[in-house]
C-alpha cells in the first residue's frame, strides 16, 4: 500500500482531498449537533430535558443540572458561550 501511494501521486492527492472533505462534513455535523445540546455537559434532548434560551441571536440550551451554573457561577461558561465573561452571578 505504501509503495503504491509513492508510485501514484494522483492517488495520494485524491486521498488527501477525500480526507479534507470528510473532516469538513464531520465538523459541520458536529456544529449542528452542538446547537441541540446542553452548553455545559453536551447532553442532548434524548438524555435530559433541555431549557432553550435566546442570546445574541442564537439559541442556547442548558439542562436542569447546569441551570445553577448559569445563575450562580456564570464565569464557568466563559469559553462555552460567547460573551459569558459579561454575565453576573445572581
Ligand atoms: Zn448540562
Amino acid at each position: 500500500m505504501y509503495l503504491f501511494l509513492f508510485k501514484d501521486n494522483n492517488f495520494v492527492l485524491k486521498t488527501e482531498i477525500r480526507i479534507f472533505v470528510f473532516f469538513k462534513l464531520d465538523k459541520n455535523t458536529f456544529m449542528e449537533n452542538t446547537k441541540h445540546t446542553c452548553i455545559v455537559c453536551k447532553r442532548d434532548e434524548n438524555e435530559v430535558p433541555l431549557i432553550v434560551m435566546k442570546y445574541k441571536g442564537q439559541e442556547l440550551r442548558i439542562c436542569p443540572q447546569h441551570v445553577p451554573v448559569l445563575i450562580h457561577d456564570p464565569q464557568k461558561l466563559v469559553g462555552l458561550v460567547e460573551g459569558a465573561e459579561n454575565f453576573t452571578a445572581g
